[in-house]
């Protein structure tokens, strides 16, 4: 989560930025990260910076599993599962880990 705030600022930084409109995060269903948590710690971690004011919105990125037997996609909550075609077992992880910067508008 700071990492990413530290990231944005950076990147603001680089464009010259005044203040920071908006901050864009992908945020995987396993990243490990509460959204409640990451709402209420964003304006603590931004404050005194060029980010005080960014407006947070947040993109839920789906844990996706990938079966290798038969090749089909699915959704797996748990981050492995078995296949709804096929019965495999599957942990094989396709999306679901981000947390990561998807964009920025700055001022
Ligand atoms: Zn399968």
């Amino acid at each position: 989560m700071q990492e990413v705030c530290r990231q944005s600022l950076a990147a603001a930084a680089a464009e010259g930025a005044v203040s920071i409109v908006t901050i864009r995060l992908r945020v995987g269903e396993l990243a490990g990260v509460e959204l409640e948590a990451l709402r209420f710690a964003f304006p603590l971690v931004m404050q005194d910076t060029i980010g005080a004011h960014a407006q947070l919105q947040i993109e839920s990125e789906p844990a996706i599993c990938h079966c290798e037997p038969c090749g089909k996609t699915f959704h797996a909550k748990q981050g492995l599962g078995d296949c709804p075609s096929c019965g495999t077992l599957s942990h094989r992880l396709l999306s679901g880990q981000a947390l990561q910067l998807v964009a920025l508008e700055v001022n």
